[in-house]
Parts: C-alpha cells; sequence; structure tokens
C-alpha cells in the first residue's frame, strides 16, 4: 500500500494511524473494487470513503437519507480544508445550481446527495457528465424491508451499479444482522465487493438495566451524581410523558427540551439545532429523535421505557460516546412495560407471521433484561458476535446478580393464577397470595381457595418480581382484551407440575446500585483537580470559535482532542500537530487560540505556584509537605525553590538539609559534567552518576546555589 493515505490522515485529519480495517477499506477502492463496511458507530467510518475520494480522480459521491446532517457534515470537512458541498430540498434553485456548475468544473472533493434527488433522471445525467472517484451509500441498512429505517428510494440505488459500472461503490452501516446483511448485498448488486466486518462491541459503553421502582427518584440520582452538565438523550414511550418528564427535569434544574413528531416542525429543528450546538443539553424524545443525529458526544442516553427489540435497544443506545469517550446506556423498566408491551403485541391487528417476529424481538429484549450474566455479551451474542463472558464494563459484570431458587415461588403464582379463573391482574394475584381481606376478594370468594394466602413468606415487592420474571419469560401471557388478565402457557404446565425448576433474579433496590468504583465510572472524563480550570478554558475557547463560524464546537474539535491538549500541554506548533484530531488545516485556522489559551493557564497555575510554595517554605515545611498542600507535584516545588536559590532569594541550606560529605560529592559530580552556570546544562548524567539517590529536584537545587556562588554553609544531617 503506498503512503499516499497515511499522509492525508495525517496532515488532513490530524490522525496518527489508521484503525484496521480502515486502511484496507481504502485499499480496495483505491484499486476500484466495491466493498461493504459493518462498523459500529463511531468505529470511523466515514474516512473510509472520504480518503480515497481525495486520493482518486473526481468527486466522490456520498448518498446518505440524513438530511439534517448534511450541512454539518459538509461544515466539518471545510474546516480540514476539503471541498465539499451538498444537494438536497433545503438548498433553494440558486444555492443548488452553484453547487452543479462546481460539481462539472471538477472542483468538488466530496458531494453528499439525498437518495431521492440521486434518482431523478436530471441527476443522472448531471452525474454522467461529471468524473466520479467512487460512490458510497450511507446507512445502506435503509435498503432492507425488514429493517425499521426502510427507504423505498434506496431500492432503486441499484442503478448505480449499471449506470457506473466502473467506479467503485462502498456501502456502509452501523447495523446490519445476517439477513440485512445478505439483502444489501442483492439489492445493491455488491455481489463481487470485499466484506468488512468490523464487529458490533461498543466497548466504551457501559450498559445498565435497573428494576423500576420510583422512575423520577432513580432519573435523578443518575443524572445528578453521574452527568450533571452532559449532553443526553432520554427515551419515553408517549409524547404526553416525553413533554411531563422534559419540564420536570427543567424545573429540576437542567437544560431539557422534549422532541416528538406532534411537535411542530420549526420547534423540533428548533430544539434539535440546540442540542448539537449548546454543550449539556438533554433531549427527551420518542423514538423519532436519533436518526440524523450524529453528535459525537453524547455521555449517556436514558431509557424510561422498554425499547421494542434488541436492535433498537443497540440502535438507541449506540448513540451515546460516539467520540469513544467513557457513556452511559442506562435503563430502568419494570413488571409494567412487559405487561403493556406484552398486551400492545397481542392485540396488534398485524399478520400472524409479523406478530410472531415481533414476539421473538420483544422476548430477546426482555431476556436481555432480565438476564443474570454480562449484558455486552448478550447483546453481542444477539448479532453473531462472540465475545468474553466478562466484560467489566456493564452492570451485572460489575456488580453481579443473586440468584433464587423461584420453583416454589412460581408454583404457588402459577397455581393461583389457574384456581382465580385465568382472568385477574397482578395485584388481585399478589393480594390472594397474602391473603389480604379486600372487597374484590370477598366479592368473588377467593378467601376459600386453597392459595388463599399461601405467599406471605414473600411481600408485595417480591411477588411483583416473580410476576415479572414469569411475564418476560414467558410462563405466564397477557389477555388481548388489554385488562391486564393473566393466563397460563404451555411452557408454564412443567413448571407447575413440579417436572422443571426456575432460577430467579434477586432484585436490588436502586438506591444500594452501582456506585462508585465501576471501571467505566469515569464519566467525568477523568479530570485532576488541577486541570480543572484549562479543560473550562479549552472547551470555552472552543465553543466561541463554533459560535464564531456558526457550527456545532465538535466540528472545532472533539472532546478527546481538547482532552489529549490538556494533557500535554504544547506550547507550539509542532506540538500541537501531533494531538490526535489536529491537522494542518485546523492548525492554521485554531491552533493560535488553543496554544494562547494553554500558555495563559501555564503562566497563571506557575504564578500560583510560586507564591503558595514560597508562602509555605516560610512555615518551614518539607518538600514533600508542600506538594501535598499546594496540590503540585514535588517536582515542581523544587522547580519553584531552584529559581528563588538562582536568584539569590533563597539559601540552598534552608531548603534541604546535606551532610557536608553529602553536599561536596554532589557539587563535585556535576563540575565533572558541565559548568553549573551555564544555560541548558543536562541534570541526567549527574542523576546517573549518584545513581539516581538524588532527585533531580534536589541536583537542581544545589546546581542553582552553584551557579550564583553560593557557599551553603553545611549543617549537620540528622541521617
Ligand atoms: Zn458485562
Amino acid at each position: 500500500m503506498s503512503d499516499a493515505p497515511l499522509n492525508i490522515l495525517r496532515s488532513v485529519f490530524g490522525y496518527e494511524e489508521f484503525r484496521s480495517p480502515q486502511d484496507e477499506i481504502i485499499e480496495e477502492l483505491n484499486a476500484g473494487r466495491d466493498a461493504l463496511v459493518l462498523m459500529p458507530t463511531g468505529g470511523g467510518k466515514s474516512l473510509c470513503y472520504q480518503i480515497p475520494a481525495l486520493l482518486l480522480e473526481g468527486v466522490g459521491v456520498v448518498v446518505s437519507p440524513l438530511i439534517a446532517l448534511m450541512h454539518d457534515q459538509v461544515e466539518a470537512l471545510r474546516q480540514l480544508g476539503v471541498e465539499a458541498s451538498y444537494l438536497n430540498s433545503t438548498l433553494n434553485s440558486e444555492e443548488a445550481r452553484q453547487t452543479e456548475a462546481k460539481l462539472l468544473s471538477g472542483e468538488l472533493d466530496l458531494l453528499y446527495i439525498a437518495p431521492e434527488r440521486l434518482i431523478q433522471n436530471r441527476t443522472l445525467d448531471l452525474l454522467a457528465k461529471a468524473k466520479i472517484a467512487l460512490f458510497a451509500i450511507d446507512e445502506a441498512h435503509c435498503v432492507s424491508q425488514w429493517g425499521h429505517d426502510f427507504r423505498s428510494d434506496y431500492l432503486q440505488l441499484s442503478v448505480l451499479s449499471a449506470l457506473f459500472p466502473k467506479v467503485p461503490r462502498i456501502a456502509l452501516t452501523a447495523t446490519a444482522d445476517e439477513r440485512t446483511r445478505q439483502e444489501i448485498i442483492k439489492r445493491l448488486s455488491l455481489e463481487k465487493a470485499a466484506v468488512f466486518i468490523s464487529g458490533f462491541d461498543r466497548p466504551n459503553i457501559q450498559y445498565r438495566i435497573n428494576q423500576k421502582d420510583n422512575t423520577k427518584r432513580q432519573l435523578l440520582h443518575f443524572l445528578r451524581t453521574e452527568h450533571g452538565n452532559d449532553a443526553g438523550i432520554i427515551y419515553c414511550l408517549s409524547r404526553k410523558k416525553v413533554e411531563s418528564m422534559a419540564a420536570w427535569l427543567c424545573d429540576e434544574g437542567f437544560m431539557a427540551l422534549p422532541y416528538h413528531a406532534g411537535l411542530p416542525a420549526q420547534l423540533r429543528r428548533q430544539h434539535q439545532n440546540r442540542f448539537l450546538r449548546e454543550e449539556g443539553v438533554i433531549i427527551v424524545a420518542t423514538i423519532a429523535f436519533g436518526m440524523g443525529i450524529d453528535k459525537p458526544d453524547v455521555r449517556f442516553v436514558a431509557h424510561l421505557d422498554l425499547p421494542k427489540s434488541v436492535e433498537a435497544y443497540y440502535q438507541e443506545t449506540g448513540r451515546a460516546g460516539r467520540d469513544g469517550e467513557p457513556a452511559n446506556a442506562w435503563m430502568v423498566y419494570g413488571l409494567s412495560d412487559v405487561i403493556k408491551l406484552r398486551q400492545m403485541l397481542e392485540s396488534s391487528q398485524a399478520e400472524e407471521q409479523f406478530k410472531r417476529v415481533e414476539q421473538h424481538k420483544l422476548n430477546a429484549m426482555l431476556g436481555l433484561c432480565e438476564i443474570t450474566s454480562c449484558r455486552r455479551h448478550a447483546l453481542l451474542k444477539y448479532f453473531d458476535e462472540e465475545n468474553s463472558e466478562y466484560c467489566g464494563n456493564c452492570d451485572t459484570c460489575l456488580r453481579p446478580v443473586q440468584t433464587w431458587d423461584g420453583t416454589v415461588a412460581a408454583q404457588k403464582v402459577l397455581s393461583c393464577v389457574y384456581r382465580s379463573g385465568q382472568r385477574f391482574g397482578v395485584n388481585h394475584i399478589v393480594d390472594i397470595l397474602l391473603g389480604k381481606d379486600t372487597e374484590k376478594i370477598k366479592q368473588f370468594g377467593h378467601q376459600n381457595l386453597r392459595t388463599f394466602g399461601i405467599g406471605t413468606d414473600l411481600d408485595g415487592n417480591q411477588w411483583r418480581s416473580v410476576f415479572r420474571q414469569l411475564v418476560a419469560r414467558g410462563y405466564l401471557a397477557v389477555d388481548v382484551a388489554g385488562f391486564g388478565g393473566l393466563h397460563l402457557t404451555e411452557q408454564s404446565r412443567p413448571l407447575l407440575k413440579g417436572n422443571e425448576k426456575i432460577s430467579l433474579r434477586k432484585d436490588v433496590s436502586s438506591s444500594t446500585k452501582t456506585k462508585g468504583k465501576s471501571k467505566g465510572h469515569k464519566n467525568k472524563h477523568n479530570i485532576k483537580d488541577e486541570d480543572a480550570k484549562l479543560w473550562q478554558a479549552l472547551r470555552a475557547c472552543r465553543k466561541a470559535l463554533a459560535d464564531e463560524h456558526g457550527v456545532p464546537p465538535y466540528v472545532i474539535f472533539h472532546d478527546a482532542t481538547l482532552m489529549e491538549m490538556m494533557e500535554y500541554k504544547p506550547t507550539e506548533d509542532s506540538q500541537l500537530l501531533k494531538v490526535s484530531g489536529v491537522g494542518e488545516s485546523k492548525l492554521e485556522k485554531y491552533g493560535a487560540a488553543f496554544l494562547a489559551v494553554i500558555a495563559s493557564i501555564n503562566e497563571s497555575a506557575e504564578i500560583d505556584n510560586h507564591t503558595n510554595v514560597l508562602a509555605a517554605l516560610s512555615d518551614g515545611l518539607s518538600a514533600e509537605t508542600i506538594a501535598g498542600q499546594c496540590k503540585i507535584s514535588i517536582a515542581a516545588v523544587y522547580t519553584e525553590l531552584s529559581r528563588e536559590i538562582a536568584a539569590g532569594n533563597l539559601n540552598l541550606e534552608s531548603v534541604i538539609s546535606f551532610t557536608e560529605v553529602e553536599l561536596h560529592l554532589i557539587q563535585d559530580t556535576i563540575l565533572i559534567f558541565d559548568d553549573p552556570g551555564r544555560e541548558g546544562m543536562q541534570l541526567k548524567p549527574v542523576f546517573e552518576a549518584l545513581e539516581g539517590k538524588y532527585s533531580h529536584g534536589v541536583l537542581r537545587c544545589v546546581r542553582a546555589s552553584m551557579s550564583i556562588g553560593q557557599v551553603a554553609p553545611v549543617r549537620p544531617s540528622l541521617s
């Protein structure tokens, strides 16, 4: 493979190395061959076609259904110095004409285009006159009629292989099971394409599913302890709940905005834009929100209602942490969710075959909720991917679930349901089990049942937990009429007869749930106290530049890039260029601004260090104590002290105590290697000659005292 792709990766995009299999995919396209790419969100899909588009002659045409995204995508490329443009219904005719002219004159590197626009004869004629480098078909799963994102326009994209047989095509998606994969290949005529499957794992996402007891209290605890100022998405099933939740969160001091299909388009757009452009905005949404959101720094996705399938759960939670930084997928679910969804499905008017598929999907989702082993393992297995059975970053791994033999309890429940006529809901059956004296019990004479009061060994909540698990696992079914009546199923017979055992999950109350200590709990970006000021300043600088250029902050730089700046504190262009995410174009545009921020914070930190260290020293404290007290490293303390010594403000003797022999040894060693007064003298050889017995900081202080000819009076050391 030539160096060209890597050079572009470094100079334009600012990344050091490719992530496998990006380089192989690029090689396929450069050689004029087709590719099908399955890569999880955040895996770096777009580079796979952007780099070949820059290398090959002509324009790279990107087909995407996400019109709302195109403006920001194109803007992000222009920030990198790439000639990019888009064609969709949001442009007026003059703007469209200008873009078309650029296309024909060969000025464009990349052109984003909506599928409905592409398949128009007029557009195809236009493309036939232009030089095309490649076609990239993004969100390729939209071609699948089985999926929930089906777009009929995608079916017609097969025309590309017929009209442009020599142009390489790449289809990309983040979600596609085996069947969808086959459909993509067939419908887009990609039989000859090399297939690249990168796996579905999103290791930076922590999966957590809690039992619902008090949704609002649980959510508030989660947000306050882990996501104080973070951007996130909260999913609810109904529009009404979306609105009430958003309003309530605002009352609680969060910046939360509602989003659902019932809101006026203008307001929806406004909320989406604020989510993209401002920091720390929470969107409360129905599933209508998400497709078309490419915000990399969403730190959490919370589900207050159960998604309908594992695919939906994976896709919705996948909107968190696209930048690869730690993120949470958090959900609460309970008995009522199980009953509600089971009921919706039972009473659906859909065809039997469709209903069976849906039933199967819901069962898989419920299975994921009730599982007592690693959630990630189960999630990936659903997509036919094998993974370790311990991921260390899901709730069941972090806090293993206790189980208990629920056979007898389940038998009591099933028998109670059977004897009361298989038409009552959970609450009434629990009353029978507990032997309660209620109106309804008397009305139906249920105090006379043999099962009346046989369940006093558990309390109401524990019984509800048993019911939830029995319904989730298919031992009890919900009536079609919609009143929540339960009846037995084929599956419950062996359990009831004692031919089968059942192990149940021991629910933990949410207040004692996973707190702290966990590996993935560093969601607050792990910022050390002394860096907090720099982090805030870097973010403020990014926000100001974003506002100035009318783009979302992450288009300027991702969080990960700012984190690296914070860590390495570059002081010049060449160092800044080494930070991942900083390419030549961005260095030129923003380098000076960020370097200035880092320099000013460094300076003020030095001034702070200086005054603090001197004050502490006058209190007679040791270097170690000063470092602890001023929250800086010991090396930084010695740097301050050596400067003071060199300036003649401080005696070596007042700082460090040596024996005469020790001091002479150090002084002699320094003299062997160099003149202590020389600018830039290296202490490393001295350090090594003294076998590391004295730290660089101590040596620096001795050297400073020698450089000004200070003859330190030696006092007897106690050691
Ligand atoms: Zn796990």
